[in-house]
């Protein structure tokens, strides 16, 4: 006679909303009996009905009046085990209640729309050119209409009408008054959107790994196989078949009947690498992108967790997908600033919580990088992880020649632009005659073109933020690179002293470039590819695209050029204002600026032809251009951790920082003045509590900025108190926001 299964009869609910505490509530008798941890349902709270998660199931419950579950919301738990034990971790690593946590793993898209409905579906009926001008011509006269081709252009397969709506922010009517004119049309459809569905990939062939690689692979397929868990840090020179090795690991992975997770910094930017997993492994990726429709992400998303893909490729919020079975996670660029949240909390590192879901899961994981971040190769040289080292490039394509070219005294032979030094310009103009590819790269921070006054020496600010305007010239306006302020078109009058004609541009930006650099080579064919010229879903493949077919001879634009990029015809990349970075006040500058140069310099020469590189820097013996400039990477690790141990940093050391804003300055900075002092009490000696200060930028949209740094051993009994005083934070003024960000990329912010 079988058993009665024992009943489980309350359960422990997140709300979606409203409350951090979980809620306890009874399971009525009549309810399925295999409800289960992570299911969905809806429940009592005073006098409204509220949406919540499932996080815990028991026999008995301390409160007396218990009132009942009223729905269930989905059939399957949407959040297994494995993944709410990493939420639980992530909850107190990171000092964040549990349930903003949760939202990570269970996102506004999947816990809005569990089921793929019948929806009216919008495509255009118009070519896109046709799309382009149409807008073009409705823009600020009939604003609504230009706001719905914004959208619809940026979803060429289009899109769900009431997404698109929403995304607009227009009502139903201007959609209906694009369909009355045949620009759109509308159908039902109940749709599996595949991102992928229309691209074409080129099948790639299983590589012959040599001597390096194969050494690499034997150590992760040890792991692998093994099925325990390992952390491998995979540091391999731009082109030394680090991707073949990832390729190869999955394959074996998805043999053995497991999945595999990989992130890429940003998908946009790695399409190629996206092209060779496709190659390979066709239709068993889901693919995440942040400018998915939220149908697709949907879609995307149910296909993993019902086991129809078995691979989740995509940035740093797919390392919550709801993989089974995982094999294996592989976190390319594992360097990347893009995996770490800055903005609210968790302020978590996606490289970090993956290393813990690895361990949770029991699988490898792997970390690629060609300049690993001083945290990844410390943990390497601890034993902690498994170093495999790749020296050469695949191809067999050498290593491309890096000059420095030093600013000072080249620039004042330069009459009338200081951009382009002569041996930079003898560079391009010889590629320019011989048919071969040119990248230019500026670095962000030197992407400003400001609007200074020559008579009083004032920069024109953004009323909302401490920071100056940035001009755009395609616009005619200047715009705050931190809110929506602009001017349009820009003064022509200083408001602060008065005089007229004063005012002039300072600072070079990738507009500029191109324009200077029509004016020395009037017939020269360039792209361009900044936040600006890519604002377009898609904007960036197509650049790419149409820079490998030929269609320029120079490429200029910001870091986004910097990563992943595999151009055979390219032969040379000028770094335009190298040392541009290396003046912010962050212990991170030095590393980002050595990243960044190294990434560059292995765009060049990744064909048949050898490549150069010129750099050109003001600081020419600085040593962390030096060191670039000759690609050794080992040299800087050990000159660069010297200095960290020094002023004590990570990696040899620990940070939390904390950071506060809100409308009233004085206030701010009281609140953090009397943390700081409650924590100094309850501190170990070995902490060191910095002083509260303003922020790097100290006021964004009207808010005052100021924050403090703690440096210890380790994070956990900062959090530790941290959580508890955060807690009575209900004491505080509402306008005030607090954010912990536990191991800071930057103390700069
Ligand atoms: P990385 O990811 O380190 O930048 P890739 O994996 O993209 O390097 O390899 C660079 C190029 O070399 C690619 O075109 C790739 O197909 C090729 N390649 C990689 N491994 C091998 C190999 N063992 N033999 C031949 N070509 C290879
Ligand atoms: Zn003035
Ligand atoms: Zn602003």
């Amino acid at each position: 006679m079988a058993h009665p299964m024992p009943k489980t009869r309350f359960a422990s609910v997140i709300l979606d909303e409203a409350i951090d505490r979980e809620l306890d509530y009874s399971i009525p008798p009549d309810f399925p009996v295999n409800i289960a941890i992570g299911t969905r349902v809806l429940v009592p709270l005073r006098s409204q009905l509220r949406k919540g998660t499932i996080i815990d199931l028991r026999e008995t419950s301390s409160i007396a009046s218990i009132k009942p579950i009223t729905e269930i919301l989905s059939e399957t738990p949407l959040i297994h085990g494995e993944l709410l034990d990493l939420a639980h971790w992530m909850s107190e690593y990171y000092a964040t209640p549990f349930r903003r946590v949760l939202r990570l793993f269970l996102p506004p898209t999947i816990r809005k729309g569990m089921e793929a409905k019948q929806q009216l579906f919008v495509t255009a009926e118009r070519p896109r050119p046709q799309l382009v001008e149409l807008c073009a011509s409705l823009r600020g006269k009939k604003e609504a209409q230009a706001k719905l081709l914004d959208i619809l252009l940026e979803h060429p397969k289009g899109i769900l009408l009431t997404e698109l709506l929403e995304k607009a922010s227009v009502a139903r009517t201007a959609f209906e008054q694009l369909k009355k004119q045949g620009v759109v049309s509308a159908s039902f459809l109940a749709i599996e959107r595949d991102p992928l569905a229309n691209a074409t990939f080129v099948p790639t062939r299983h590589k012959v790994l040599y001597d390096e690689q194969k050494t690499a692979f034997a150590s992760i397929s040890r792991s692998l196989s093994s099925g325990a868990f390992a952390v491998h840090l995979l540091h391999g020179i731009t082109g030394s078949g680090k991707t073949e090795i990832y390729l190869q690991a999955i394959e074996s992975v998805l043999k053995m009947g497991k999945t595999a997770l990989f992130l890429v910094p940003e998908i946009a930017l790695t399409s190629q690498t996206v092209e060779r997993l496709k190659g390979r492994f066709s239709d068993q990726i889901a693919l995440f992108h942040y400018r998915l429709s939220d149908g697709e992400r949907r879609d995307a998303w149910h296909a993993l967790q019902r086991g129809q893909a078995r691979i989740a490729v995509g940035p740093r919020s797919t390392l919550f997908a709801p993989l089974k079975q995982l094999g294996l996670i592989i976190i390319d660029e594992e360097h990347d600033g893009s995996y770490k949240q800055t903005e609210e909390m968790p302020c978590y590192h996606a490289r970090d919580v993956a290393v813990m879901r690895a361990k949770l899961a029991s699988t490898a994981i792997i970390l690629g990088s060609a300049t690993p971040s001083l945290e990844s190769y410390y943990n390497a040289s601890q034993g902690k992880y498994h170093l495999s080292t790749l020296s050469v490039r695949a191809e067999k394509s050498k290593l491309p020649h890096v000059e420095i070219v030093d600013l000072r005294e080249e620039s004042p032979k330069q009459k009338g632009h200081s951009l382009f030094s002569r041996p930079l310009l003898k560079a391009i103009e010889e590629r320019i005659k011989n048919g071969e590819q040119t990248l230019l790269f500026l670095n962000r921070r030197g992407y400003h073109a400001q609007r200074l006054c020559t008579a009083c020496g004032v920069t024109l600010q953004c009323p909302h933020c401490d920071v100056a305007l940035t001009f755009h010239r395609k616009d005619n306006r200047l715009t705050c690179h931190l809110c929506q302020y602009h001017l349009s078109p820009p003064p022509v009058q200083c408001s602060s002293c008065g005089s007229e004609d004063s005012l002039k541009y300072q600072g070079i930006g990738t507009e500029q470039v191109e324009r200077v650099l029509h004016a020395i080579f009037p017939e020269v064919r360039t792209l361009r590819l900044d936040a600006d010229t890519t604002k377009h879903k898609g904007s960036h493949d197509e650049l790419f695209k149409q820079f490998r077919a030929g269609k320029a001879e120079v490429l200029i634009g910001t870091q986004m050029i910097a990563k992943g990029l595999h151009f055979p015809s390219v032969t040379l990349v000028g770094v335009l204002n190298a040392d541009a970075s290396l003046g912010i006040p962050d212990f991170r500058s030095g590393e980002r600026v050595f990243q960044i140069l190294t990434q560059v310099a292995g765009r060049a020469g990744r064909g048949a032809l050898p490549g150069r590189v010129i750099i050109q820097t003001w600081l020419p013996e600085h040593p962390i251009i030096e060191l670039a400039s000759r690609q050794d990477y080992p040299a800087f690790y050990h000159q660069e951790l010297d200095s960290r141990k020094v002023f004590n940093y990570p990696p040899t050391a620990r940070l939390v920082k904390i950071l506060a804003s809100g409308p009233d300055e004085c206030t701010v900075q009281k609140v953090l003045d009397s943390l700081r002092q409650e924590l100094q009490k309850h501190l170990p000696s070995s902490y060191e509590l910095q002083n509260v200060l303003p922020c790097g930028y100290p006021k964004i949209k009207d808010r005052f900025r100021f924050q403090f740094l703690i440096k210890g051993p380790s994070c956990g009994p900062i959090t530790r108190l941290l959580t508890p005083l955060l807690q009575k934070r209900k004491t505080l003024p509402k306008e005030l926001r607090i954010l912990i960000d536990v191991d800071p990329l930057s103390t700069f912010s």
